[in-house]
Formats: C-alpha cells, sequence, structure tokens
C-alpha cells in the first residue's frame, strides 16, 4: 500500500489527460474525484464507471474541490475559468497529468517533444525510430494515450512524449532525460494574456528542471529560441541542429550541408542524403534532424536510424499527398493551423499553387507568407465563414479568388481553377471550428471530395 492512500486528488476535466490521471491515481492509492464543466464523453464516462472513480459533470462543486491534496487541472482549462480562480486564492496544489505521471514513471526515460509547428511529426517519427530498433516503447500525449494513462495500463522503458505549452504550465519536478524544442513562433496566445513572452517561458520550462546529464535538442535556426535561450538555459548539455550550411559544422548535433544531413553524436557521425528522408520539405528536415539526434543520444545505432527514417510513413494531414486527377496533384495539409505552417507547406512545393485557406484565424499575420504567395500561388480559394482578413490580406496581389463554405464547394472551385501541372493546397492557416469538428473532419472531408471528383 502507497502511504498516499488516505490522500485526495480531485482531476478537472474528465478527456484523455484527466481521465488518465484519474485512473492512475486510483492505481496509485488516491481518493479520486472527477469534476468536468462539459459533458463527459461517453468513452471517458465508461472507463470511470468501469474503475469505480466518482465523477460529475455540468457542473463543479467546490466542497468537493477543497479538499484536495493535489489538483491535476486538464490541459484545456484555462487559468482565467472561475473554478481555476477560485483554486488558486485557496492555495490548493496543481500539476498537470504530466507532472503527476512523473511521480510514477519509474527508471522508465522519457524523450520529450515541444515546439508551435511539428511536435505529432517529429514524435511519431522518433518513436518510430526506437521501436524498429527494438526498444520498449510508447508514444504518449496528442497521440495514443496521456502519459498518465500509458503508465497506468501498460507502462514502457521509454516514453515518446508529445508535449504542448498548456501541459508545461504546472510542472515542478517533471525531467525528461532528452528535451527537444523545435520552433516557437506565435500561438495560442488567448492562453497566456496575448503575451508572446509568457508562452515562451511556457515553452522553455521542458527542459527547466533537467540534470546535467540529460540533453536539450533545439533548432538553432529559430530566432525566437536563440534569443531566450541565455535566459532560460537549463542546466543539461544543449545540442543544436540547424539547416543552414554551416561554414564551421557543428562538432556534436544535426547540420544539413549540400543536401546531406549529418548528424554528430559521440564519436560517430550519422550523414544521410536528405533525399533519402521519407518525409519531404524543409521543415521535415527539421523533424528528422531533432528526432535522428534523439535517437542518437537514446543510444541507437546510426545505420539503424537511417533505415527508419526512409521508411517512416508520416502523418495523416500533415502535407499527405492524396491524388492526382487530370494533371493536378491534391494535398491535404489540414494540420497547418497558424501561418508557420502554411509557410513550410509553401516552401516546398515545386509546382504553381491553388491555396485552400480559411476558418478561425487565430489573429494570422498574413505578410509572413507574402513573399511565397507571390511567387508560388495563382489562385486562392477562402474556406470559412468569415474570409474578410484573406481578400483584405490578398486581393491585390492575388485577382483570382473565390468564397465558398462547405468542402465540396472549395475542392470544386480549386479544381476550376486549376490547370495541368498544378496542385491544389489545402494549407488553411486556421482552426477548423467554424464549419468543421475538428482538423482531422476537414481533412477527411477534402480526401473525400477529391475523390468525389
Ligand atoms: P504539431 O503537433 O506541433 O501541431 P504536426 O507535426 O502535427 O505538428 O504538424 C502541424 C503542421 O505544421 C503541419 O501542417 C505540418 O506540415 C507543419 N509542420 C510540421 N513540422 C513543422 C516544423 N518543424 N516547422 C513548421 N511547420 C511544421
Amino acid at each position: 500500500m502507497s502511504n498516499n492512500e488516505q490522500k485526495r486528488l480531485v482531476v478537472l476535466g474528465a478527456a484523455e489527460s484527466g481521465v488518465g490521471a484519474a485512473v492512475l491515481g486510483k492505481k496509485q492509492g488516491w481518493k479520486v474525484f472527477v469534476s468536468d464543466y462539459g459533458t463527459i464523453r461517453e468513452e471517458y464516462r465508461q472507463i470511470l464507471e468501469n474503475e469505480n472513480i466518482s465523477f460529475e459533470q455540468g457542473k463543479h462543486t467546490w466542497e468537493q474541490i477543497a479538499k484536495a491534496d493535489c489538483v491535476v487541472k486538464s490541459p484545456g482549462i484555462s487559468e482565467q475559468t472561475s473554478i481555476m480562480k477560485k483554486i488558486r486564492e485557496a492555495n490548493l496544489e496543481v500539476c498537470s497529468e504530466i507532472e503527476f505521471g512523473f511521480r510514477y514513471k519509474g527508471d522508465s526515460k522519457i524523450i520529450a517533444i515541444t515546439g508551435s509547428n511539428g511536435k505529432s511529426t517529429t514524435t511519431a517519427l522518433t518513436c518510430h525510430i526506437l521501436r524498429e530498433a527494438g526498444y520498449d516503447v510508447a508514444m504518449v500525449g496528442n497521440i495514443g494515450y496521456s502519459f498518465a494513462r500509458q503508465i497506468a495500463v501498460q507502462p514502457a522503458k521509454w516514453y515518446v512524449m508529445e508535449i504542448s505549452s498548456f501541459q508545461l504550465d504546472d510542472i515542478h519536478v517533471f525531467r525528461p532525460d532528452v528535451a527537444v524544442l523545435l520552433n516557437i513562433t506565435p500561438d495560442h496566445l488567448d492562453r497566456y494574456n496575448y503575451q508572446f513572452e509568457n508562452y515562451i517561458a511556457a515553452k522553455f520550462r521542458i527542459a527547466a528542471m533537467q540534470y546535467q546529464a540529460d540533453c536539450f535538442v533545439v533548432n538553432m535556426d529559430d530566432p525566437v529560441i536563440m534569443q531566450y535561450l541565455d535566459e532560460y538555459k537549463p542546466k543539461s548539455k544543449t545540442i543544436f541542429f540547424s539547416t543552414m550550411n554551416n561554414k564551421e559544422p557543428l562538432e556534436e548535433g544535426g547540420f544539413i550541408e549540400n543536401d546531406e544531413m549529418h548528424i554528430r553524436y559521440g564519436s560517430d557521425v550519422l550523414n544521410m542524403s536528405i533525399h533519402e528522408l521519407s518525409i519531404k520539405g524543409k521543415h521535415n528536415q527539421y523533424n528528422s534532424m531533432a528526432a535522428g539526434i534523439s535517437a542518437r543520444v537514446a543510444g541507437i545505432r546510426k545505420e539503424k536510424i537511417r533505415e527508419s527514417m526512409s521508411t517512416f510513413d508520416g502523418l495523416e494531414h500533415r502535407l499527405e499527398y492524396v491524388a492526382t486527377i487530370r494533371g493536378v496533384d491534391f494535398i491535404n495539409d489540414s494540420k497547418a493551423t497558424n501561418i508557420n505552417s502554411v509557410w513550410f507547406a509553401l516552401e516546398c512545393m515545386t509546382k504553381p499553387v491553388i491555396l485552400i485557406l480559411g476558418g478561425v484565424d487565430k489573429g494570422n499575420d498574413y505578410n509572413e507568407i507574402m513573399e511565397l504567395v507571390k511567387e508560388k500561388v495563382k489562385g486562392i480559394v477562402c474556406l470559412g465563414v468569415d474570409n474578410k482578413p484573406i481578400h483584405t490580406a490578398f486581393q491585390e496581389v492575388i485577382p483570382n479568388m473565390a468564397d465558398t463554405q462547405s468542402m465540396k464547394d472549395a475542392v470544386y472551385a480549386a479544381y476550376a481553377m486549376a490547370e495541368k501541372g498544378d496542385v491544389v493546397l489545402l494549407s488553411p492557416a486556421c482552426a477548423s471550428f467554424d464549419l468543421f469538428k475538428n482538423y482531422e473532419d476537414r481533412g477527411q472531408k477534402f480526401k473525400e471530395a477529391v475523390r468525389e471528383l
């Protein structure tokens, strides 16, 4: 029996993280209470019932919550909610789900990946490399189980974790053996008092608790990371990667020279042509280097890494090739919900582009893609309830614009604008919830509409 048996755990939010923490807490002897202000999804309600965990939905009962020895807050819950304000006022201990999971991870090792873009891809690739090398590895975070749930139901020796900034908000001891910071561009600022600095600070927390023997793998080409690195430099060893042709190649880390990727770690150098990488585009060179370095640090041989990097399938909805119809390629990049990811999508296009843009704009500055749009885009199809910001931004440079409110119409309009040899790219720069359930739904509808052509 653990000495936690009398302690009370309150979990706010009953989705993947919250239910994961609740199940793990129960298993570790806590008295658990789950509170969700909305409606709990059927699959999660079932788990709570099966595990005999008490819960409420549609309300937060303060009398229950106030008794907590520890509150696990789901990443979706903002500090601005009245329940969080009350919890802070009462000075209750708050931790995030990954922090709670960390207490029970035993001697397993963690590779934790964060950034504004590329987290899922890099997490999946890193996991693929470790798995192919025969490691006992679990991929946790946004893809698959939450960290806490994985520990509760099927612990592994290695965890490759995708971590969003919200999960880093309440960590105190969480310490990855390898932390990866891919890039920092403005996103989710509504949750950070519209202060970019707060979001940057959250991202750097991924490495804050690291020891000297740990590694912090960072993108040297990212101006924000480099600007703030001195301020937030952790105790661990920093390992850089860069796609620029460095005049002086890095003694340790990843870099690219004449289309060759080099990863130096220890006495070994992994060399690989970028054309051998299974996922294409400059952004994926960053992701591949980050994954490759992490895998080297985890002790995997360079030959194995090289092989896995050329066989990785890539993820759905990220620059996913769909079909070619009468010479027009269709690419689904529905996951591109901010400007930076659209920049990278356009950057790797080699044919004239008809771009499908739009949805819920999180405060985009379209000037960031203006040069690439001028160079590569011949038509824009707006797909959203409010398309005004897109018109304002591009009407002078792109005369060929259409407005649509359904995926089917958008795909038809794009196809009508396209000629043989063009590419239709869905890379919306916006969130999807004005017309779709989520980005997956948007991507699925795109693929269906393309197939119907
Ligand atoms: P995340 O999990 O951080 O949202 P994903 O791997 O799901 O990242 O990719 C999200 C979007 O960003 C996709 O459109 C993808 O093509 C693009 N992307 C992937 N990696 C990067 C990167 N390193 N930099 C910029 N954009 C990227």
